[in-house]
C-alpha cells in the first residue's frame, strides 16, 4: 500500500526557482550572483514605488553596442532624479563588463538598474534613502522574432495615453509601464502583436520598449513629444546622416502611419524592425520596405565598428 506522505504548506525548491531565470549573471551588493539569487528587498521604492532609472544595452558578438550613449542617459537619469551612487562611470562599465564575461554570453541583453533603494530609519523622505545599483547580463532578446522580422509586425494603435511629460520626464529612462502594458493588452484584443500608444494630443507616441519611425517619399519622420530618446531612435539618424536620408522628429498622427509607405521600430531589444500591418491594413503593399532593409542591415554592420562598439574580455 502507498504511504501517504504528509503535505506541506507550500514547497520551496530552489531548483523549480532557478529554472524560470534566464541564464545569467547579476551584479549586486559588491557581489556577482546567478540570476536566480540576485533578489531586491520588497521594501525598496524602485518595487514599492517604480521610483528607479535604468538602461538597457546590447552585447552583439562580443561587443557593447554604443555604450557610451547608454551610460550618458543612465547617468544623467540618475542626476535628475538626485540620486547617488556609489560607483562612478568606469566603475560602472568595468561592472558591465564582468556580468557579461561572467555569464559567457557573446550576445546579450545588458541591464543596469538604480533604485531610490529605502531608508535605514523607514522615513517616508525619500532624500534618506540609500540608492542602490544592479546590473545583469542575460542572453540577447528582441521585441521582434525572426518571422515577425522577416514578415514585419503587426500593430495595433491602442487609445491609451503615455505618462505625460509633465509628470514623468521621458528622457529618464522608468518604469511606468502600465500604459504600455495596457496598450499590449488593446493590441492583442485586436488581434495584432504589438501596441503603439498616444501622447496627449492623440498623435502617436511609442509602443512597449520601442520608438517607431515611417518613411514616406524617401524622408523619415518619427515622433518628436513624450517619448523615451531611445539610443536606437538616435542610432537612426546617425545611420540616415551617413546615407544621406532626411529624418525628422516632429508630430505623426495616425492617418500619416497609415498612409506611410514603410513604417519600423526601433529598440535596443532587436534593433531596427519591420511594421508591415497597423489595425487592420497593410503598409503599402504589406511587405518589408527597401529603405527599412536597407537601415537594417546598416545597423548589424556598425556592430563590429570599434566607432560604435566596445569589446567585452572573456575570460
Ligand atoms: N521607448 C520605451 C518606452 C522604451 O522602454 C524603450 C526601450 O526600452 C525604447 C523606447 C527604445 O529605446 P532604446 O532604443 O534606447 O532601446
Amino acid at each position: 500500500m502507498t504511504q501517504l506522505l504528509p503535505r506541506l504548506p507550500f514547497v520551496v525548491n530552489h531548483h523549480v526557482d532557478r529554472r524560470h531565470y534566464p541564464h545569467g549573471v547579476a551584479f549586486m551588493d559588491g557581489q556577482y550572483l546567478p540570476m536566480s539569487e540576485a533578489k531586491i528587498s520588497v521594501l525598496d521604492w524602485g518595487f514599492l514605488h517604480s521610483d528607479a532609472t535604468y538602461d538597457t544595452v546590447h552585447v552583439w558578438n562580443g561587443r557593447f553596442f554604443r555604450l557610451n550613449l547608454h551610460l550618458d542617459r543612465f547617468l544623467g537619469g540618475i542626476e535628475r532624479l538626485r540620486m547617488n551612487l556609489p560607483y562612478d562611470r568606469e566603475e560602472i562599465t568595468s561592472i558591465l563588463k564582468s556580468c557579461v564575461a561572467l555569464s559567457g554570453h557573446k550576445s546579450a541583453y545588458v541591464e543596469m538598474i538604480c533604485t531610490r533603494g529605502s531608508s535605514p530609519t523607514f522615513s517616508r523622505d525619500p532624500r534618506q534613502a540609500e540608492n542602490r545599483f544592479m546590473a545583469f547580463a542575460v542572453p540577447f532578446g528582441s521585441v521582434a522574432n525572426n518571422e515577425q522580422l522577416e514578415r514585419g509586425l503587426h500593430v495595433a494603435i491602442s487609445e491609451t495615453v503615455r505618462i505625460p511629460p509633465k509628470s514623468i520626464d521621458p528622457s529618464i529612462k522608468n518604469y511606468h509601464w502600465l500604459d504600455l502594458v495596457k496598450g499590449l493588452f488593446d493590441a492583442y484584443d485586436m488581434g495584432a502583436e504589438t501596441a503603439l500608444i498616444l501622447d496627449t494630443d492623440g498623435h502617436i507616441a511609442e509602443g512597449p520598449g520601442f520608438n517607431v519611425f515611417i518613411v514616406r517619399d524617401g524622408s523619415l519622420t518619427t515622433p518628436a513629444f513624450g517619448v523615451l530618446p531611445g539610443i536606437t531612435r538616435r542610432t537612426v539618424f546617425d545611420l540616415c546622416a551617413e546615407i544621406g536620408l532626411s529624418v525628422a522628429a516632429t508630430d505623426v498622427s495616425r492617418a500619416e502611419i497609415k498612409q506611410a509607405d514603410e513604417v519600423f521600430v526601433t529598440s535596443t531589444a532587436g534593433g531596427i524592425m519591420p511594421v508591415t500591418r497597423i489595425d487592420e491594413a497593410k503598409i503599402a503593399n504589406g511587405k518589408v520596405g527597401p529603405i527599412t532593409s536597407r537601415l537594417m542591415n546598416f545597423y548589424w554592420q556598425k556592430h563590429d565598428d570599434p566607432a560604435w562598439s566596445t569589446a567585452v574580455t572573456y575570460p
